[in-house]
């Protein structure tokens, strides 16, 4: 597997093995001089002393200078994170249910995909799911000649009122305001190209 070098600082990388933060496993493995066995940074074997450590960029560096990888934390494994996993399988189910026009219910409960999407979106489940619908209400409203309530229906929004406020959020503009600025471009653009 091709690794980016990592552009950490050794004293960060060390800060994240002193952590044990699972963050930057996969951006970097160390290894220990004294017993040659090299880990992921989250690792829970007892922590080395920091002039005993190594950083490698992957496994494939750290067994060429003769290091074993750990059986704890198994870093001659691809990173397996199952939590990630769910937040892609989920956002791919959100996709296909808006572009099928019918609701799917999450595959594992609500509260804990919401605190997963926290975690790796950066906002609760529904809120993506919001701004996925926006976006596709956007694209009907530039694209097509359907009235602003259809729009609504047809991108999922159960309601007018959800509808206005999560467009607005998206776009900072009424669903008719940025119709009329999608057709002004289009009219000056087409103008443009005219010779
Ligand atoms: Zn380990």
């Amino acid at each position: 597997m091709a690794h980016m070098r990592p552009t950490l600082t050794d004293d960060e990388m060390w800060r994240a093995v002193t952590e044990r933060d699972e963050d930057f496993d996969g951006a970097f493995l160390y290894g220990v001089a004294s017993t040659k066995i090299f880990c992921r940074p989250s690792c829970t074997a007892r922590r080395p002393l920091r002039r005993n450590v190594r950083f490698f960029a992957d496994a494939g560096e750290a067994m060429d200078l003769g290091f074993r990888p750990c059986k704890l934390c198994r870093p001659d494994l691809p990173a397996y994170d199952p939590q990630r996993e769910l937040v892609e399988q989920e956002k791919g189910r959100l996709n296909r249910s808006l572009h099928e026009e019918k609701r799917v219910a999450p595959a594992v409960s609500r509260r804990h995909l919401a605190r997963l999407f926290v975690q790796y979106e950066g906002c609760t489940r529904a809120r993506y799911a919001a701004r996925m619908m926006a976006e596709r209400a956007a694209e009907l409203l530039a694209n097509t000649e359907k009235n602003v309530l259809d729009v609504a229906h047809e991108s999922g929004f159960e309601s007018p009122s959800s509808f206005y406020r999560h467009f607005r959020e998206r776009w900072n503009a009424t669903p008719r305001e940025f119709r009329e600025t999608q057709r002004r471009e289009k009219t000056c653009s087409s103008k443009e190209r005219r010779p």
